[in-house]
């Protein structure tokens, strides 16, 4: 079918070129591109002999919109699969435009110097995608991802008006550490410590960091405790889901992850102010991050199952209706097939999916979208089919 520059060699990136790698009639040929080559040829040798995807590799500093172009004149992708960090989605952006490319990517761009995520620098580029004729894909991964495919599907088929979305991320993994992040510390570190917000009525309202929390037993974890964060597919779903009053997303940590954050926190290691440390300067949240265990690296340790997913609430033939649309996956699971735990799993295959759709041009509209501005259906049937099975139910309990 065609060929995908994959931009980005970490967790989620690894999964997802496993995943093209299985999925060789669509993905005949990927160029896998990042910072450091090495990486990139360690997983090519990883994977060739066991693929008919013809794979290459190339160096590229995804900051740099001329290193990039040159890139995609070179390899002549059909879509490029940006897995690099949100920091460098606009160059990407700027480079596909350049160069008349589809662009996929799974996290919102988010300037290094403000932690603040937000759709509007993407979404500003809408009128110029749409004049070049290229489809730009927005949160291909999860959450955000999955979690809009699951909304679209259930306004599709299950509902005349979703009033409220309550979205549901657990990992009931543990990989024995006292303390590690299940992706990028960096970006995961500066998500957890701002303040959370949902969406009620028409506008955002404020929480202090971790102020509200709740029980929930999940299928397949058992009984965690969440607590409610910032998350950015709310933003979108607030634009996209007609008669929407309200949205939350709630995430769950165990005692001691919350713990040793907050002494971090209290003695300034999350900060990303730059300091001086002896005479050179150095960003404390970037220091810690090289200190703490690379999240690649917790794939053979993590035990247990993650459950994601979303409750809606809302209106059916005017009656009041509940459903609740999630995925288990099996940390353990994911290590034996991928080699990696299902934090970048859960990520890696909704990326693969999202390149897949546009390539092949189930999903392609000129303009830039977030993911549940398309049909939902190939997209469901793709999860079942690629790793991520999804369960319903149509009772399930409510958070309140
Ligand atoms: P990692 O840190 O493991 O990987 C990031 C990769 O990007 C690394 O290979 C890194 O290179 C590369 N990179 C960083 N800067 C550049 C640059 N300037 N030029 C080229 N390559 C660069 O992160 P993850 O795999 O955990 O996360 C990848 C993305 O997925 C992030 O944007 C994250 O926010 C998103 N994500 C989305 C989720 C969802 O559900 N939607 C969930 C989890 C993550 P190097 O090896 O040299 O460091």
């Amino acid at each position: 079918m065609g060929k995908a520059l994959i931009i980005g060699c970490g967790g989620v990136a690894s999964v997802a070129i496993h995943k093209c790698c299985q999925n060789s009639e669509v993905f005949e040929e990927i160029c896998i591109a990042s910072r450091t080559k090495s990486k990139c040829d360690a997983l090519k040798n990883e994977l060739e002999g066991k693929t008919k995807t013809k794979i290459s590799t190339a160096q590229v500093d995804a900051n740099s919109v001329e290193q990039l172009v040159n890139l995609i004149n070179d390899f002549k992708p059909d879509v490029v699969l940006n897995l690099a960090l949100p920091y460098q989605d606009l160059t990407i952006m700027d480079a596909c435009l350049a160069t008349k490319t589809h662009y996929i990517d799974t996290a919102n761009y988010e300037p290094e110097d403000t932690a603040k995520f937000e759709y509007k620098w993407q979404w500003a580029y809408r009128e110029k995608f749409k004049e070049a004729g290229i489809t730009a894909l927005l949160g291909s991964g999860f959450d955000p991802g999955v979690t809009g495919v699951f909304s679209a599907y259930a306004l599709k088929h299950e509902f005349d008006e979703i009033n409220y979305i309550d979205i549901l991320d657990c990992n009931g993994g543990d990989h024995g550490y006292p303390f590690a992040t299940n992706f990028n510390p960096e970006i995961n570190i500066r998500e957890v410590s701002a303040k959370g917000s949902y969406w009620e009525d028409g506008h955002w309202v404020e929480t202090e960091p971790m102020e509200i929390k709740r029980e929930y037993n999940f299928d397949g974890v058992g009984m965690k405790d969440m607590y409610l964060l910032h998350h950015e597919e709310i933003e979108s779903l607030a634009l996209n889901i007609p008669g929407i009053k309200r949205i939350r997303f709630f995430m769950t940590f165990g005692q001691s992850y919350l713990t040793h954050l907050k002494c971090l926190e209290n003695v300034g290691m999350t900060s990303i102010e730059p300091i001086m440390y002896e005479g050179k300067e150095i960003v404390p949240l970037q220091f810690l991050k090289a200190v703490l265990p690379d999240p690649a690296s917790l794939g053979p340790r993590t035990v247990g199952k993650t459950n994601i997913g979303c409750i809606f609430q809302g209106k059916k033939d005017g009656k009041d209706k509940t459903y609740y649309l999630y995925n288990i996956c099996d940390h353990q699971e994911c290590y034996k097939e991928v080699g990696s735990q299902a934090i970048s799993y859960t990520t890696g295959v909704p990326a693969m999916i999202g390149a897949m759709l546009v390539m092949n041009g189930t999903w392609q509209k000129p303009g830039v979208y977030n993911i549940e501005e398309f049909d939902p259906d190939p997209f469901m049937d793709a999860l079942n089919k690629w790793g991520l099975p999804w369960i319903e139910s149509h009772n399930p309990v409510l958070v309140d």
